[in-house]
Parts: C-alpha cells; sequence; structure tokens
C-alpha cells in the first residue's frame, strides 16, 4: 500500500462523510500493520457536540475489529486541513509511530507524523508516571492530591 494509494481511499472515505452542518466533508484511510485498511468519514449531529471526525471513526472501528497495530493514516478534505486536537491525541493513543498524509480534495498531499503533530503528547507512561508519583506521597488513596 503506498501513500498515494492510502490517499485515494481516504478520498473514497470523504464521498460519504455526513456534514450537514458544517459542509465540510472530510475521509480517512487507517493502515493496520495486517496491511488492512479502516476507512472513517466524519459524522456529524443536529447536537453538534455529538459529532465524530472522521480519523476517530477510522481508529475506533479499528479498534472493534480487534486491530491494534496502526502504520499510516491519510485524511482527506476539500482544502488540506490538519487534524484537530481531540484527533491528534487519540492518535498518540492509538498509533504514536504512525505516519500520516494529509491530502487536498485533489490528492494532493504531504507527510508529518503524529510525533510532529502532538509533541510531548500525554501518554500512557506519563499517566503512570503520575499515579506512582501520587502513590509514593501517599495522596493516591485519598482520591485527590488536595487533602
Ligand atoms: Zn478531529
Amino acid at each position: 500500500m503506498t501513500p498515494q494509494e492510502l490517499v485515494a481511499a481516504a478520498l473514497e472515505a470523504r464521498t460519504r462523510a455526513y456534514a450537514p452542518y458544517s459542509h465540510y466533508f472530510v475521509g480517512a484511510a487507517l493502515l493496520a500493520g495486517d496491511g488492512s485498511v479502516i476507512l472513517g468519514c466524519n459524522v456529524e449531529n443536529a447536537a453538534y457536540p455529538s459529532t465524530i471526525c472522521a480519523e476517530r471513526v477510522a481508529l475506533t472501528s479499528a479498534v472493534a475489529q480487534g486491530k491494534r497495530d496502526f502504520v499510516a493514516i491519510a485524511v482527506a478534505t476539500a482544502n488540506g486541513g490538519s487534524p484537530c486536537g481531540t484527533c491528534r491525541q487519540v492518535m498518540a493513543e492509538l498509533g504514536l509511530d504512525m505516519a500520516v498524509y494529509i491530502s487536498d480534495g485533489a490528492g494532493n498531499y504531504h507527510t508529518t507524523s503524529v510525533r510532529e503533530l502532538l509533541p510531548d503528547s500525554f501518554g500512557p507512561q506519563r499517566l503512570a508516571e503520575g499515579v506512582a508519583a501520587d502513590v509514593a506521597a501517599g495522596v493516591a488513596a485519598a482520591g485527590s492530591p488536595i487533602v
């Protein structure tokens, strides 16, 4: 699977976007370590916060299919828009080492990475370190560091 093929898949997914409110159609194509490609598109909702982005649709769908190893994700929008902060955090959780191809509607893309999009990200190691520090300080059992 070449980057161009993954971008083409993201462009195809973009045609399925449900975006009656923003009219900003987004497609994503996630390449798993087993070679499979999982598609996502943004799915909006009249209750706006219930909207989910294309990247998170692809990632959560892949997890539901039993996949946990990801190589790359392509994201396609009309103007080459970059993933939002929430999606960057989810990408960091599930695929910190992924390549990211960001494409416009014509298939012109540039390559970046999750690490470049979200430097110094918060992840499982930071969480474990923080919990360990609170346990060592004797405050974790109280449920709040302010006692
Ligand atoms: Zn997003």
